[in-house]
């Protein structure tokens, strides 16, 4: 990728910020250096910002800081609408879809990866995390061959090292690898990619897959390397009633406290879906500054539950957006998944729980926060110039008074434009580098030959 150059975005019809005022400044201009926003404001911008930079138009749209998600499978992008799992909840639907892997190789994943970023970039986000874990024997550098496909796109991408250590009836042994491979593989990769400055396109956490396919010592060790090394530590939890029964039954505690037993209890730990805590774990969960992400859509799929997003955030845990894997979503529409947050809370709690600018605030500050990335999450002096730039009026909000509302509100569009560390990497709707046509026929197929193979 080549260096940041200073960029002027001219022309934004609404700027929202998401700083500690949520200020939305209309008629705004945005001015980055080196990758980081250098100044804004409104009005006409200052003309010697226009020297020497790239001056990128907005259109009049509305700007929102790029969107952070925070809990994927990308690999799931090649079992979208897998028919034996489509009308079933978690663990039978699992266990359909693990099926298809034992011969998925690490270029199969690269192309996976590129196609789940590219389609998370389209509708505004610029920071992606991933949790693979599905590693099977002789298939390739697999992280690799993802932190490939993020640098293609020139997207910020955190990258698990999943593992799973357990054998299981949900997937075969081929999938399964040792506790010392897995945590020589961990020390690999993040001596390799992990880079911890500000700025930075390139991370790696620790994400065992769940307590029912991985042992208590991989569980202890990663809780173990992930804190002496300062690195993000990630897994499934309370996801299902069953969950509960099934860790009461083998462990004789409940899912959180079999974590907690194995030292996940530290800011920097974050669980996906997180629906079935307690009040008591909601309260253990604020303390710690532990964070959830929610996965509404794929929660709502499944028929898993809703999670206590307000009362996690009233405790003081981290909430952010997770689209979850492409197998239970099946897509990864960013932007979508807030709205389908925005409305789930509004199931839970009621119209008044969640403004669009809250929902915003899950993809952006949230997810900022939840990574440990101060760098990024709003628009404000000194952060990352990473922008999600969308149509103010289209077919779906033709009409609208409240135009940033209106975004989540109104049906969920993709973005115009999307600018990552200052570098424009989205134009009038379409890649500046990227064959998306081509991507998607070879996606596909790949997919058609995975389903086939079976
Ligand atoms: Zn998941």
């Amino acid at each position: 990728m080549s260096t940041p150059r200073r960029l002027l975005v001219k022309n934004i019809g609404h700027l929202v910020t998401m700083n500690a005022r949520r200020d939305v400044l209309r008629g705004a201009w945005l001015a980055a250096e080196g990758g980081f926003i250098s100044a804004f404001g409104v009005g006409a911008p200052p003309p010697e910002l226009a020297a020497g930079a790239t001056v990128h138009d907005a259109g009049g749209g509305i700007a929102t800081p790029g969107l952070i998600n925070t809990h994927h499978h990308f690999y799931q992008t090649m079992a979208r609408a897998y028919t034996p799992g489509n009308n079933l909840p978690l663990l039978p639907w699992l266990a359909h879809m693990n099926k298809l892997w034992r011969p998925f190789t690490a270029e199969d994943l690269h192309v996976a990866s590129k196609l789940a970023l590219a389609e998370m970039m389209l509708t505004g986000c610029t920071t992606a995390a991933d949790h693979h874990y599905v590693v099977p024997a002789g298939s390739g550098d697999n992280f690799a061959a993802q932190f490939r496909a993020a640098a293609e796109l020139g997207v910020r991408f955190h990258c698990a090292r999943g593992s799973m250590d357990v054998p299981s009836k949900l997937i075969g042994d081929w999938a399964i690898q040792t506790a010392d491979e897995i945590m020589g593989d961990v020390a690999r990769l993040h001596r390799e990619f992990h880079d911890p400055a500000p700025g930075s396109f390139r991370q790696v956490f620790l994400a065992p897959c769940a307590a029912t396919s991985a042992s208590k010592a991989l569980l202890v060790e990663s809780a173990r390397y992930a804190k002496a090394h300062g690195l993000g530590l990630h897994s499934h939890c309370a996801e299902t009633v069953e969950e509960d029964t099934f860790s009461l039954e083998k462990f004789g505690v409940r899912p959180l406290e079999y974590f907690a037993e194995c030292g996940w209890d530290f800011e920097g730990v974050w669980f996906a879906h997180g629906i079935h805590f307690t009040d008591t774990e909601v309260k253990w969960l604020g303390d710690r500054r532990i964070g959830v992400a929610h996965c509404p859509y794929a929660n709502m799929r499944l028929g898993s539950g809703i999670c206590r997003v307000g009362d996690l955030q009233r405790a003081g845990a981290k909430v952010a957006i997770g689209v979850d894997g492409s197998a239970s979503n099946d897509s990864g529409h960013v932007l979508g998944e807030l709205r389908q947050a925005l409305m789930l809370a509004r199931v839970r709690y009621g119209a008044g729980a969640m403004s669009a600018l809250d929902a915003i605030a899950l993809g952006t500050t949230g997810g900022a926060d939840l990574l440990r990335r101060a760098d990024l999450g709003s628009l404000e002096i000194g952060k990352c110039a990473d922008l999600a730039i969308f149509p103010e009026v289209d077919l779906h909000s033709s009409g609208a008074e409240n135009p940033v509302d209106a975004l989540l509100i109104c049906w969920s569009r993709r973005v115009e434009s999307l600018i990552v560390g200052g570098e424009v990497r989205i134009a009038g709707g379409r890649f500046v580098d990227l064959d998306l046509d081509a991507l998607i026929a070879d996606h596909h197929a790949r997919a058609r030959r995975i389903h086939a193979a079976l």
